[in-house]
């Protein structure tokens, strides 16, 4: 019989790699709780309508990447592809903004897109992301992209690049998207396929293109930011002596659009040289339109997700895991001895230790030398003697050091054990 496999452009997180993804959560946990983001779950899968109303049906996640099938119901449902849509109809449906002022939200957890998988690219992969809902100040803005940069450099990730851009709003857009299209229609025809078929639907994207003679078009193409109105200009121009204050560096870059049709006014990406063709770890911005296109009130929003495969890519480079290690391994013979054990076990962990109960059954030798794999400080020894003396044996395994305590006094005993002997 086949064996069954993973599906293709997913992965198994194994117990080997899950220190990182632990350290990463943690790390996120408390950067953004330390700048009074509070996390929510939303659920995994959501109304196809939102996603399509949401992120914009002319945009790829939604016109190529969507995970979409009919339920027994037969409702259109989708895997959510990315986490604003569903963080923005939960704040409405659930009135968030009743709250008064500015919610501030994150959240992490896997995503879906129907994608070509390859090195930091699935169809299953994991974001961090974080929204700022109720303020239009740039300072928002501001925030938003200082505490994504905190939490990268918490994180240790060096030589990434913060590229900054303004789309301007609607009607800066609508104002650009009209010279945009006038400069590029003459070269249509040598435009790659996408582009070409982007050039009615959505244009500004044409400037995101991996393709090397549709960039070569674009290079002379007008920018964005001469088409900005004045007051968008002196918006823009607020992030950034945000971003100078903070000490935070960034280029500009007129090019940088995003994929979604919801941004307003600033566009950032954060990208690492150490990813090859995936460079891309932080992607977000400004979208003020998204929570009244979905039936809420008007409300500004800032935000961004960052892809935590991507992250952990970077992190394996600089930091090798250490080996987890138990503080206690027991090792037993014999009937009664073996019984002892769980129980011993179970009151070192009562007295906050980490322990690990050899199974085995095989010599002692050898129950030995698995603690010392294990990396154990100590290990607790029941034989026959100990079963009937209700005792057990202590060995600290650096200065070999024995002690012989009584099982009814060992949870006492192992409270106050020398910490000294724990360190390795
Ligand atoms: P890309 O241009 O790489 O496809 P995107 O613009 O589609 O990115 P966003 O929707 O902005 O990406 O998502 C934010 C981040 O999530 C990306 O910068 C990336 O780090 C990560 N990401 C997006 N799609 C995937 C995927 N299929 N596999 C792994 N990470 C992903
Ligand atoms: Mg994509």
């Amino acid at each position: 019989m086949s064996t069954i496999q993973a599906l293709r452009g997913t992965k198994d997180i194994l117990p080997t790699d899950i220190g990182y993804w632990q350290h990463l959560e943690a790390t996120a946990q408390q950067i953004l709780g330390q700048a009074a983001f509070r996390e929510i779950r939303t659920p995994m899968f959501e109304q196809t309508d939102l996603f399509a109303r949401g992120i914009g049906e002319a945009t790829d996640v939604v016109g190529k990447e969507m995970y979409t099938f009919s339920d027994r119901g037969d409702r259109s449902i989708t895997l959510r592809p990315e986490g604003t849509a569903g963080a923005v109809r939960s704040f409405i449906e659930n009135k968030l903004y009743g709250t008064g002022g500015i919610q501030r939200l994150w959240y992490s957890g896997p995503m879906f897109r129907y994608e070509r998988p390859q090195a930091g690219r699935q169809r299953q992969f994991h974001q961090i992301g974080a929204e700022v809902f109720g303020s239009a100040d740039p300072r928002a803005d501001v925030e938003a992209i200082a505490v994504a940069v905190n939490l990268l450099s918490a994180l240790g990730l060096k030589s990434l690049k913060l590229a900054l851009n303004s789309v301007g709003d609607r009607e800066d857009r609508q104002r650009y998207r009209e010279k945009l299209v006038a400069y590029l229609t003459p070269y249509k025809d040598e435009l790659d396929p996408d582009s070409k078929d982007r050039l009615t639907r959505n244009p500004l994207r044409i400037l995101d293109t991996k393709v090397e003679r549709t960039q070569e078009i674009c290079v002379d193409a007008p920018s964005i930011v001469d088409a900005l109105s004045p007051d968008s200009a002196e918006r823009f121009e607020r992030v950034q002596q945000g971003l100078a204050a903070l000490g935070i560096d960034y280029t500009l870059d007129n090019r940088l659009v995003r994929g979604l049709d919801y941004y307003t006014h600033t566009a950032f990406e954060i990208q690492s040289d150490d990813l090859g063709a995936q460079a891309t770890v932080c992607g977000g911005g400004r979208y003020d339109g998204l929570v009244s296109e979905l039936g809420g009130p008007e409300t500004s929003a800032v935000g961004w997700a960052m892809g935590m495969e991507r992250l952990i890519l970077l992190l394996q480079e600089i930091q090798p895991l250490s080996e987890p290690s138990v503080d206690f391994y027991v090792v037993s013979r014999g009937n009664q001895a073996e019984i002892q054990a769980l129980s011993v076990a179970q009151i070192l962990r009562q007295a906050g230790y980490s322990v690990e109960v050899d199974l085995s059954g095989s010599a002692f030798g050898k129950q030995f030398k698995r603690g010392d794999r294990a990396g154990a400080k100590a290990c607790a020894i029941l034989g026959d003697a100990e079963a009937d003396n209700n005792t057990v044996q202590i060995k600290w395994l650096k200065s070999g050091e024995q002690t012989e305590i009584s099982q009814s006094n060992l949870l006492e005993t192992a409270k106050s054990f020398d910490g000294n002997k724990f360190k390795s």
